[in-house]
């Protein structure tokens, strides 16, 4: 099946859609990935709907890519002995390793690295940003705060700490136990919370050692201050606005997210923009304007991917929410501008022979009207460069390696299918001109734009370009 849009769309897959029938309507309706996302359920959960997924990807013949979310460290306050409390704006209030119900003056923290990590004038935000505190005074497993904005504080609320590299590692024991189940499961992409510096990258990308890319999730303000680093060992990003619009003032989320997105873009990194996108959607079957412009100017920003979250996964309307996605997605891609600003957008290119065949085969496409450029591609990089020329020709990316294909579902404007190698070159021909043909590309008489590597099935060998016709040679199985 052929999309009628380049941007990809992600799906969290919750309560709301677990059953095969709705997978497979959500698929049909345009999600490209499914997401299970660890900080809910159990694996038992997520194996049924990781099976689902494969289920409907074969009886649809097309690769879907699925993306485990790991929770990453959740920072929490303890409980309080009489129930929820009220802070005053200037009050003292401490924070301690005392594994004691709380009070109005006091209450446990389990988390000695953060309390480490904190010095005077650190900020703390509780319960999702609602009340904010100042640290004064930080000695031995405690930290007195004042109050800077009060409000009710109830047990086991969350707490950010955006101004302070915490000395934890991204990975808590859960994340671990998450993390080998889904690369057992054997789900293409991982998702990793709570990034600070790209060292944290390297960590995961050691476990997961090449049996799935890596995502990092950009929301605390020190992987925003590191994103070069954190982008160039990541294999995509994902402007995850949930946590960032806590750790960082609201007004400045739009900045960051334009700032990220170019530098993935820039690094040829796919990058995914999250959370809050179609919001009301959760309970209406029509979203709000603001919303529906907000996926819009995701697109327009340059993103591979907009993603719905408990839109998909809990709310009363998945499949109205993929649908909406999807037409804003099409509607927008459509505007003339879109393509201008694309255009305007694609990066340098590099002393390489992938960049150079990638921007020769965009520019010749465009030049003869071909209806595809063809990649072939194994590790999926050369794709990966076609994806950041953002031309208006749409790229089929052909690889003989299936998780590749399901990778690359991710990245802008690739249509990927799973085939073998060309064996020489009338095979590269014949085989591109047939699954343009066949995936409804191109007709006979078309012509489309070929891009591969001699020797072929060598990674890293991308060297040639050819034009051909479609139906040049009569049309054989494939
Ligand atoms: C986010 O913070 O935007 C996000 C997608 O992560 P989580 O689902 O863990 O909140």
């Amino acid at each position: 099946m052929r999309r009628l849009r380049k941007t990809k769309i992600v799906a969290t897959l919750g309560p709301a859609s677990s059953t095969s029938e709705i997978v497979e309507t959500l698929y049909n309706a345009g999600a490209d990935v499914f997401r299970l996302n660890f900080s809910h359920g159990e694996h038992a959960d997520h194996k049924e709907r990781y099976d689902t997924i494969r289920a409907v990807e074969a009886l649809q013949g097309r690769p879907i890519g699925i993306l485990a979310d790991l929770q990453g460290p959740k920072i929490r306050v303890g409980v309080f002995k009489d129930g929820p409390i009220t802070l005053e704006k200037g009050a003292s209030f401490q924070l301690d390793l005392e594994d004691v119900p709380g009070d109005a003056s006091r209450v446990n923290f389990p988390h000695p690295q953060v309390l480490s990590s904190l010095e005077e004038g650190s900020i703390l935000l509780l319960d999702d940003g609602k009340l904010k505190l100042v640290v004064k005074e930080i000695s031995d497993g405690k930290a007195v705060c004042e109050v800077l904005i009060g409000g009710k504080l109830s047990d086991r609320k969350g707490v950010n700490v955006p101004n302070a590299i915490i000395n934890m590692s991204p990975l808590t024991d859960k994340d671990r136990r998450d993390l080998d189940y889904a690369l057992e499961l054997g789900v293409d992409w991982i998702a990793l919370s709570f990034v600070q510096r790209p060292d944290d990258i390297a960590e995961i990308k050691k476990l997961v050692a090449g049996r799935a890319a890596v995502m990092a999730k950009i929301e605390k303000p020190a992987a925003v201050e590191h994103l070069e680093g954190i982008i160039e060992l990541a294999d995509a990003v994902m402007v995850a606005r949930g946590d960032l619009g806590v750790e960082i003032p609201m007004q400045k989320v739009p900045a960051v997210q334009k700032k990220i997105i170019n530098a993935a873009k820039e690094a040829g990194k796919p990058v995914i923009v999250a959370t809050q996108m179609l919001e009301s959607m959760i309970s209406s079957p029509v979203p709000t304007r603001a919303e529906a412009t907000d996926v819009a100017n995701a697109l327009y920003d340059g993103a591979d991917a907009v993603m719905l979250s408990a839109e998909s996964a809990a709310g009363e309307y998945p499949v109205e929410a993929v649908t909406m996605m999807s037409d804003i997605a099409v509607e927008t891609e459509k505007d003339p501008n879109y393509s201008k600003i694309m255009d305007a957008k694609h990066g340098e290119l590099e002393a390489t022979t992938a960049d150079a065949i990638s921007a020769a085969a965009a520019q010749v496409a465009n030049t003869i009207g071909a209806t595809a450029i063809v990649t072939y591609t194994t590790s999926g990089s050369t794709a990966l460069r076609a994806s950041r020329e953002r031309g208006e020709t749409p790229v089929l990316a052909l690889t003989p390696a299936l998780p590749t294909a399901r990778r690359l579902a991710l990245a802008w404007g690739l249509h990927c299918v799973h085939t073998s190698d060309a064996k020489n070159f009338s095979d590269m021909v014949e085989k591109a001109c047939n699954t343009c043909f066949k995936e409804g590309f191109a007709r006979p008489g078309e012509r489309i734009v070929i891009m591969a590597g001699v020797p072929f099935g060598t990674p890293g060998s991308t060297n040639i370009l050819r034009i051909a016709w479609v139906g040049e040679k009569p049309l054989s199985g494939l």
